[in-house]
Parts: structure tokens; sequence; C-alpha cells
């Protein structure tokens, strides 16, 4: 991410977490090219940030225009990930797994992350 782009994250970063935590996060962002996820469970284990926590920093980056919200499908049997959806009414009530076959149900088998839409120049 440009150096714009995490200036404009940084108040959002700073009125939930501590001036550490904050730069720890802006300096990891950093990495995060254009196009590229975001699962919020690797903040989680990489800042002991709750899950609460991430998704509320997370969607207010979305308001921003910083990230978009997807939902990827994951099956919770095998852990492979599958095809990402944009809107919750896009995704459907079931899907099989491709590497198991298992037959799974949308809500669980699903998890909402982020994709960096800022530009990168
Ligand atoms: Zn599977």
């Amino acid at each position: 991410m440009l150096l714009t782009t995490l200036l404009q994250i940084e108040p959002i970063l700073a009125k939930q977490l501590n001036k550490e935590t904050t730069e720890a996060v802006l300096n990891f962002l950093k990495n995060y090219k254009c196009g590229m996820y975001i699962y919020p469970g690797v903040f989680k284990r990489k800042f002991n940030i709750s899950i609460d926590e991430i998704y509320s920093l997370l969607n207010e980056m979305e308001k921003i225009g910083v990230l978009q919200s997807y939902y990827e499908l994951v099956c919770s049997k095998c852990q492979k990930a599958m095809e990402t959806v944009r809107l919750f009414n896009e995704l459907p009530d079931s899907f099989v797994c491709e590497l198991c076959g298992e037959e799974l149900p949308t809500l669980s088998n699903s998890v909402l992350i982020y994709k960096v839409i800022a530009k990168d120049e």
C-alpha cells in the first residue's frame, strides 16, 4: 500500500488500538498490494487483536474505499478454499467441496475476507 493510503488508515487504527499496535499493523499493511486478500485470522494471530475488533477496523477501511469485502467458500472438513463471492445474496445455500466431495452448508463454511482495492500508484 502507498504511504498516502496508510495515512488514511492510521486514524482508524489509532481510535481502537494503542500506538505500538497501530504502528505494527501499518507496517504490516505496507506489504499488501492492490488485488491481494486480507484474512482477518492472520491479524488476530499476529497482533493479538480480537476478531470483532479486526472486523470493525476492516469495515472502516472498506468505508473509505481502501478495501472491498468478499465471502470465500472454505471447506471446514479439508480446509480447501474455493471461489470468492462479492455479495452475501450471491452465496448458494450449500456447495460441494471440489477436493473432498463433501456437501457443505454455506453459512458455516464461508469466511468474510477483504480485498485491497486502493491503487498502488
Ligand atoms: Zn473439502
